[in-house]
């Protein structure tokens, strides 16, 4: 059978090396897992109990309209219900923007060292990815994202800009001054759409943060993504939000599969969106595991830049598939970054007390065995 070259050329997404796997690999019992920011204080144990009840209704179809949740989110988070819509994880919702708005040879831009997911979505539905230099820092250059939305928006035929607000993997923030003057030019732009995806939101301590979401009576072409995979817990749930106008929520339903967000899932959303609790605990937790990480990384005299989320992206300063090699021999999986051309760099992500102790161990010996390349 032919296939398209485009599908030919996708790299599959790479996730975190699972546990089992490694504990398979490396003959080990014991292996902690800091590579996929996760929740380490697990899900709420309110969705738990809820999962357990819905667990007797198994056998039915989900609710296709998800009325409960979107009803939950529509209070929590003061949104009216015709402009939200539920996903099979915020991946999904990438996955739907994409194909509602751009034809095959179309394009998305994004900064350099965004989130893959963009990427990765797009090229599945044979859209291109125009990329936009960043500043030092690896801060977004709003400049060179202006220019090149008024100098080859046209010809590129650019249709949606994704801005990972904080992003992954590197940790940074559009500071809200900065987001203000890009919208001042580009909101209400009669065809493009900004995304914003906040999928660590609930982490932000930086002051100067603007939600995306407070933009969207103003301009009429922003849409903000949400995800119950970080400080909820869900990620194993898969359930994202989107928050857009009327018109994307109508085309977004239109193109979803009808079932797509299970009900346990749907079950689990409701319950972990009223545990603020839950929330609260998870953000102390954060904080603390990633003041730790910036004190040790300090002492180890490892650079790394300040997070906005629930990870830290810092420089082995050393070849980072041999450092990886070695802290998987020791029972400690992080997360090189190598597919997004950081060749010694690594994220962490926060978890445990114990964990963080036994991962900033690991990594001081293995920085004793491997030279330096830098
Ligand atoms: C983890 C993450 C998501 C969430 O993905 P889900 O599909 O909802 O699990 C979205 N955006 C970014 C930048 C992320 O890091």
């Amino acid at each position: 059978m032919k296939v398209s070259p485009e599908i030919l050329n996708l790299v599959p997404y790479k996730p975190g090396k699972p546990i089992s796997e490694t504990k398979r690999e490396y003959g080990l019992t014991d292996v902690i897992k800091l590579a996929s920011n996760e929740n380490p204080l697990g899900m709420s144990p309110k969705a738990k109990q809820a999962v357990i009840r819905q667990l007797e209704e198994g056998h039915r179809y989900p609710d296709a309209s998800y009325y409960e949740l979107c009803e939950k989110v529509s209070q929590k988070w003061n949104v009216p219900r015709n402009q939200i819509v539920i996903g099979n994880g915020s991946d999904e919702l990438i996955d739907l923007l994409v194909r509602i708005y751009c034809e095959p040879r179309e394009s998305i831009v994004i900064p350099e060292k965004s989130f893959v997911a963009y990427s990765v979505r797009a090229g599945a539905s044979r859209v291109r990815v125009q990329t936009t230099p960043l500043k030092a820092g690896y801060q977004v250059d709003f400049e060179a994202l202006s220019t090149f939305l008024r100098e080859k928006r046209e010809s590129t035929s650019t249709r949606l800009v994704f801005l990972a607000n904080p992003n992954n993997p590197t940790g940074v923030y559009c500071p809200a001054d900065q987001v203000e003057a890009f919208l001042a030019e580009f909101g209400n732009h009669p065809d493009l759409l900004i995304v914003f995806d906040e999928a660590y939101n609930e982490f932000v301590r930086a002051k100067d943060y603007r939600s995306g979401q407070s933009f969207m009576t103003q301009y009429k072409n922003i849409v903000v993504l949400r995800t119950l995979s970080k400080a909820y817990g869900l990620a194993g749930l898969r359930v994202g939000v989107m928050m857009a106008p009327a018109e994307t929520a109508e085309l977004a339903h239109r193109v979803r599969t009808p079932f797509n967000v299970s009900e346990l899932s749907q079950a689990a959303a409701i319950a972990a969106l009223d545990d603020d609790d839950f929330i609260r605990k998870t953000c102390e937790a954060t904080w603390q595991g990633l003041d730790y990480f910036y004190q040790q990384l300090s002492l180890l005299g490892l650079p790394y830049i300040e997070s906005q989320g629930n990870f830290v992206m810092f420089d082995t300063l050393r070849d980072v598939v041999e450092v990886n090699e070695a802290l998987l021999r020791k029972g400690v999986i992080l997360r090189p970054v190598l597919n997004y051309g950081f060749k010694t760099e690594m994220r962490l992500s926060v978890g445990l007390s114990h964990e963080n102790q036994r991962a900033i161990a690991a990594l001081k010996q293995v920085l004793n065995e491997i030279k330096p390349c830098k």
